[in-house]
């Protein structure tokens, strides 16, 4: 009667939401101070008053039917023009207007671009770790995702494993970075050699294929890492962007994807973005957020707390015995599980009160994550509780 697969993807909770609600249970039964709960990318930085100012005074002083009428489908013309012109000042680029189509986020945005790309038969690679999401955006527009296993000495990528898995139907490759969730940020060595792989199989094969970059956490950076502007090294690159972490408005879904005019064929890659947003129902991005980012867009994200709260939750692990690579944006740590069924260890952390995810969702089994975006003292508190979870495994 309904589709099975929509209806699975309707009713099974994901692990995350799953453990996410069994924390709210918990928090009823023993109290909101013993639960540490690390499952949610929510950011918990308030909302800068900046965005607050601007959406006041555009609905105070613009025409209610401007602020909330239809907008043409890639976004007001003006919020397109001062985005491109962003992007050009930060990043050396020569965008206008017309490179870039205005989304409900990030997760539209990578949607949009599957759907945008896919022919039949068409293949998209993930580096593991990887955000769950992608698989079922990829499969909804009937491709097929190919996953690098990761590289977990330093999270970067595994270019073996990656060449062995490109063939003549891969259409593109999905990056993220600052990832999620393995907190790791690609060096320009690393986007550099992607760069060069895919040119020389772009010649091999004789068709493009494009890089995805999806870049939500672009602004979380850390002091001594820079995050590589992909589109400079190379052509046949869509930059999906959000504005929900940089300026803490998941609720409000705002985001663009960028198309330089370097991509093979602009006009049809540009095209194909406009034609499935309109299947997709993607009618426009929400006019007033539109409005009020183009407002902000060379305004500062404030990452001072998941600054203090990374070094805080690293430090800790690291002195309670655990592995962890150093984060270098985001808001997550990405540790070894102290045993190597990584479901079974967060089955276990969770006698302590300590919701983590097993690594098995993001395509790398025996870790965990740990999203850090959650106030400090609950971090602080929850150390000595990682102490006594390491000391079960003998550390
Ligand atoms: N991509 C990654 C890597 C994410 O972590 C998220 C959200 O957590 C998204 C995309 C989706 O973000 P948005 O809220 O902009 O749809």
């Amino acid at each position: 009667m309904v589709s099975e697969k929509m209806y699975e993807l309707g009713t099974k909770k994901s692990t995350i939401r799953t453990i996410f609600e069994f924390g709210r249970k918990r928090a009823a039964e023993v109290g909101e101070d013993q639960v540490f709960d690390f499952s949610l990318g929510n950011p918990n930085v308030p909302t800068p008053d900046f965005i607050r100012e601007a959406a006041v005074d555009i609905l105070q002083t613009k025409a209610p039917n401007e602020i909330h009428g239809y907008t043409v489908a890639p976004g007001h013309p003006q919020v397109r023009a001062a985005v491109a012109e962003s992007l050009n000042r930060r990043f050396g680029m020569d965008y206008e207007g017309k490179n870039v189509f205005m989304t409900a986020g990030a997760a539209a945005a990578i949607t949009i671009c599957f759907k945008a790309l896919c022919e039949t038969g068409d293949e998209f690679i993930a580096f593991a770790p990887f955000f769950p999401e992608y698989r079922c955006f990829v499969e909804s527009v009937g491709g097929k995702l190919s996953v690098v296993p990761a590289r977990t000495e330093d999270f970067q990528i595994d270019f073996a494993a990656f060449e062995r898995l490109l063939t003549p139907n891969t259409k593109a490759v999905i990056v993220n970075s600052p990832n999620n969730p393995s907190g790791a940020v690609y060096s320009e060595q690393t986007i550099a050699r992607l760069a060069e792989i895919l040119r020389q199989k772009e010649q091999a094969y004789g068709h493009p294929i494009f890089i995805i970059s999806d870049e939500p956490y672009r602004e979380i950076v850390f002091e001594g890492y820079t995050v590589p502007y992909v589109p400079k090294y190379y052509e046949d690159t869509l930059v999906c962007y959000s504005y929900s972490k940089s300026f803490s408005l998941p609720g409000e879904r705002i985001g663009y994807i960028a198309v330089p005019d370097s991509v093979a064929d602009f006009g049809a890659v540009f095209g194909a973005i406009a034609g499935a947003a309109r299947v997709l129902t993607h009618v426009n991005a929400p006019s007033l957020w539109q409005y009020v980012v183009a407002r902000c867009v060379d305004k500062p994200s404030d990452i001072s707390k998941y600054v203090e709260n990374g070094k805080l939750l690293y430090d800790g692990l690291i002195a309670a015995g655990f592995t962890c690579v150093k984060p270098q944006g985001a808001f997550y740590l990405f540790p070894k599980c102290l045993e190597e069924d990584d479901a079974a260890f967060c089955e276990r952390a969770k006698k302590y009160g300590l919701l983590l995810v097993p690594g098995a969702d993001f395509g790398c089994p025996g870790y965990f994550r740990a999203a850090y975006c959650i106030k400090t003292e609950t971090i602080r508190r929850s150390l000595p509780l990682f102490k006594k979870l390491a000391a079960e495994y003998g550390k």
